[in-house]
């Protein structure tokens, strides 16, 4: 018993006050990830990466929006999403406290408004992604005309830009005109 008594004061308080003191988070600690608005693009580079599927995106083409959305309930903590998105618009923090009242409550969302393509007019991409390519693009231009040229291409959707290159190799190459009039 004495031993005993001697090794409890060698080692001091072996627990923590907690939940009537903060608790103590060690370094590295992976805890909620929060998701800033402001900085997501709606790229769903996230969502992709997600194992766990607690990261989603939904676009709805008659309200014209794309909504992104997290449901803490499956979340794993792995970072993952950290790791993939772009802007740096998702991070862990330290907050590991999530209980909740509603289960509904461990969802949220964000809504992202969508782009319409220049030459069809179909909505395709987030605003905001198409917005950010278009500027990261350009800024690897040599004139602001050939910036200009390269933000209005990024506004234009995968499936027309296909049929401008299309025509467009066509119009340089005569032989291909005439296997493309066919
Ligand atoms: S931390 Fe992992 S499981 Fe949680 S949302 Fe991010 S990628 Fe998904
Ligand atoms: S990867 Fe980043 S920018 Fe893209 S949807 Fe996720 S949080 Fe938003």
């Amino acid at each position: 018993m004495l031993k005993f008594l001697k090794e409890v004061l060698r080692v001091g308080e072996a627990t923590q006050k907690y939940p009537f003191a903060p608790a103590e988070i060690c370094e590295g600690f992976r805890g909620r990830p929060e998701h800033d608005p402001i900085r997501c693009i709606a790229c769903a580079a996230c969502t992709s990466a997600c194992p766990a599927n607690a990261l989603s995106m939904k676009t709805d083409a008659d309200a014209g929006t794309r909504t992104w959305a997290i449901n803490y309930g499956q979340c794993v903590f792995c970072g993952r999403c950290e790791e993939s998105c772009p802007t740096g618009a998702i991070s862990l923090t330290k907050d590991f406290e999530l209980a909740v009242a509603r289960k509904d409550d461990l969802i949220k969302r964000a809504v992202f408004k969508l782009a319409y393509c220049r030459s069809c007019g179909a909505p395709f991409a987030a605003a905001k992604e198409v917005e950010y390519v278009g500027r990261i693009l350009a800024s690897y231009a040599t004139s602001p005309e050939e910036a200009e040229r390269i933000r209005a291409n990024a506004e234009v959707c995968p499936e027309c830009k296909r049929k401008l290159d299309v025509e467009q190799i066509a119009r340089s190459n005569p032989v291909q005109q005439m296997e493309t009039a066919r």
